[in-house]
């Protein structure tokens, strides 16, 4: 469920559009115009996980919400007074009963719709296929191979496509509940490398 935020968390005034300067010109945002707080409406951390046994398989699950068929990685919100590293190794343990080994970054990407930013790992973990314990927010789940694992235009969905292009196979790209959209956005994938340095990627062109 998306809020609005109305009040005044400091003093409980109601908020206003105020414009005032800010280092890019001119801004409206939600202020208050008793104390001067201001709502600046940042995005909120999302921690997403590629999971991957020790037989190079990678765990989607589908949100006890979503339709059938309908599967994608384990997320969770990041908490406060914990890394993002610490963070997704607890939603893994928590989601799946799963012990993380080892981790690495894969990306960020953003989530407008619901004002996110996605910070994606390729963690792997301990354990057999049958020793998943899934949470009650988790319905179902599935062990993929990078053979058969199809990506989403979502931010988890390339995430996911990172980890099936570091298996090297092909990356397929489909809906990721059916009627919507199955194309990439091509200002996402494919990653486009800076030819300098394969580590950089191009830096997105700012108006
Ligand atoms: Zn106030």
């Amino acid at each position: 469920m998306q809020y609005e935020t109305k009040f005044c968390v400091n003093c409980a005034t109601p908020l206003q559009w105020i414009v005032t300067a800010e280092d890019s010109g001119d801004v409206s945002r939600l202020r208050c115009p008793a104390c001067g707080w201001t709502h600046w409406g940042n995005p909120t951390p999302v921690l997403a996980a590629v999971v991957e046994n020790d037989d190079g398989q990678v765990l989607l699950a589908r949100n006890a919400l979503w339709q059938e068929g309908v599967f994608g990685l384990i997320t969770g919100f990041m908490e406060a007074g914990e890394s993002p590293e610490a963070g997704i190794t607890r939603e893994v343990l928590e989601e799946t009963g799963l012990r993380a080994k080892a981790l690495r970054l894969i990306g960020c990407w953003e989530f407008l719709r619901m004002n996110q930013v996605l910070i994606a790992y390729h963690v792997r973990v301990h354990g057999k296929p049958g020793d998943v314990r899934l949470s009650p927010e988790l319905a179902d789940y599935q062990w993929k191979t990078a053979q058969q694992a199809q990506c989403w235009p979502a931010g988890t969905g390339y995430a996911l496509a990172e980890w099936i292009k570091s298996k090297g196979e092909p990356v397929r790209f489909g809906a990721f509940r059916p009627g919507q959209n199955p194309e990439p956005d091509p200002a996402k994938w494919p990653v486009r490398y800076w030819d300098e340095d394969g580590r950089f990627v191009v830096a997105p062109a700012l108006d």
